[in-house]
């Protein structure tokens, strides 16, 4: 086990920083506060997060961290971590590792025993979800799906009987195929796309795969929601008897035809076997 109690010992810190999605009035004060404090942050794309640092005033200096260089950057930050420093881990919008990187960093900071501390804030995922309608939990977040349309459908039917709700990140050229395959394997489902959340243009489309699926000329950044399987209910207007029968009829042993309908219909083995019998 390793307890870690954050604000109670004086171990390095590590942050993860969560700055805005779209708009800079979701930065929150802890978030700028604890950006001025570190020794360093870590980001995707210093053009990106030095704008952001900018507008808040926040002159720190600026490195990046990418997938790509994770074992590199990992070691410059852990010495850093090592040598007293804090350091900071922002991504170009949100929360890092959602999505983005940081997940590889954290691992050994945390194995390393040094603090991880998240610094709340606003996500594409949780904001889409909340607004669209669907069920909010249980919820499974998938995050974007392949690039190449076979893996696509390949993944999407590994999800096909999940009930939770599905949460997806896609990008606007890949909408309207990812939507159609969801439709192609889902069948009819309600679906959202929220975009351009807390921008401007921000924009929630409440339908289902179905009505979705041609949608052309999306602009921006966006998640999909999607209703999980729902649970049909097996209610037969037939008896249990002309069921078990019917199976019969069709080739089965009367044995395997009392447990399909058992199952099928929910109720013990042995109420079918009663009714049939009697
Ligand atoms: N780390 C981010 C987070 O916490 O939400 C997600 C980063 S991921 C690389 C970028 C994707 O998140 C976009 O392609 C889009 O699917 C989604 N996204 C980011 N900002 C968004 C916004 N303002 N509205 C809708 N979706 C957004």
């Amino acid at each position: 086990m390793i307890r870690q109690k954050s604000f109670s010992n004086n171990a390095p810190t590590l942050y993860l920083v969560a700055t805005p999605i779209g708009n800079l009035e979701d930065m929150t004060f802890r978030a700028v506060n604890i950006l001025k404090s570190v020794d360093i942050i870590y980001c995707e794309d210093t053009r990106v997060s030095g704008k952001l640092l900018n507008h808040f005033e926040i002159s720190k200096p600026l490195k990046t961290y990418h997938d790509f260089n994770k074992e590199v950057k990992s070691t410059d930050i852990l010495k850093r971590l090592s040598n007293n420093e804090n350091v900071a881990l922002i991504s170009d919008a949100g929360y890092p590792l959602i999505s983005d990187p940081g997940y590889y960093v954290i691992r050994e900071a945390i194995n390393e025993g040094f603090n991880v501390v998240s610094i709340p804030g606003a996500n594409a995922l949780l904001s889409g979800l909340v607004v669209s309608g669907i069920a909010p939990h249980p919820f499974t977040f998938i995050g974007f799906l392949d690039h190449k349309e076979g893996k696509r459908k390949k993944q999407l039917l590994e999800l096909i009987d999940h009930k939770e709700t599905l949460v997806f990140y896609e990008s606007p050229h890949r909408i309207s195929k990812t939507v159609t395959n969801m439709y192609e394997v889902f069948g009819e489902r309600d679906l959202v796309i929220a975009r351009e959340l807390t921008k401007k243009f921000e924009e929630i489309l409440r339908g289902t795969t179905k009505s979705l699926k041609d949608i052309v000329d999306l602009k921006g950044e966006m998640v999909i929601i999607v209703e999980g399987k729902q649970e049909v209910e097996y209610n037969p207007v037939i008896s249990i008897l002309e069921e078990v029968n019917l199976l019969i009829e069709e080739g089965m042993s009367s044995k395997d035809a009392i447990k399909e309908v058992a199952k099928k219909r929910g109720v013990p083995k042995n109420d079918v076997y009663q009714e049939y019998h009697n």
